[in-house]
């Protein structure tokens, strides 16, 4: 399987990371080992100083598709979870600086952590989703699906154009703003629909 990650997804986001608002959806890849389940801890990885969060809305693909029609792409998935995109900013800072790739600052090493899966009928709309980030007890992102730039439909439709979307592949839709820095003892909390679906302690 793989993890197609989209950027600069909520206006308020890009803002705050001084990018400018795209006119099509930007993505990027995690590998299978950048996966953390069951609520695993993570261990703050020696190349970087500065790991951010993201909190994400991610879809579990369940069919095979390669030029999937907007109009059709709810076909494709059943299933969403939440999870962190954690990004070594620093790295990345780097790399957007020179030109290059996004890779070492995002797809290390459990860079992925991810809740269960939960039937999307029990949600009203995939376009109206909230969840939230708490890190040591404290709310420090809040987002609703409403806001993304570019809807899940939208993102299926154009990532199929260029990958083959195959079953069991994951798609993380993008982060809301108040994305920060965490430290090793912090304990992060993601919830869906105000439940908590994922806990992440940072040792
Ligand atoms: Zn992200």
């Amino acid at each position: 399987m793989k993890i197609i990650a989209i950027g600069r997804n909520y206006i308020n986001h890009a803002k705050e990371l001084n990018n400018e608002v795209p006119k099509e959806p930007v993505f990027f890849m995690k590998p299978e080992t950048a996966l953390l389940q069951k609520n695993q801890p993570f261990y703050y990885p020696e190349f970087s100083k500065d790991i951010h969060y993201e909190v994400e809305l991610v879809i579990k693909i369940n069919r095979v598709g390669k030029h999937i029609p907007k109009e059709f792409a709810n076909r494709y998935f059943s299933e969403i979870a939440l999870g962190i995109d954690f990004t070594a900013r620093d790295l990345q800072q780097k790399a957007k600086e020179k030109g290059l790739p996004w890779e070492k600052a995002k797809a290390f090493d459990h860079s992925a952590p991810i809740s269960k899966f939960f039937d999307k009928n029990d949600y009203k709309s995939i376009n109206d989703i909230n969840f939230s980030l708490v890190k040591n007890g404290e709310v420090v992102q809040n987002g609703n699906s409403s806001d993304m730039i570019f809807p899940v439909d939208s993102i299926i439709a154009y990532v199929s154009q260029f990958v083959t979307l195959k079953i069991g592949d994951l798609i993380f839709t993008g982060t809301p703003e108040g994305v920060g820095p965490v430290q090793v003892g912090d304990k992060l909390v993601a919830k869906l629909e105000g439940k908590e679906v994922l806990t992440v302690d940072i040792l």
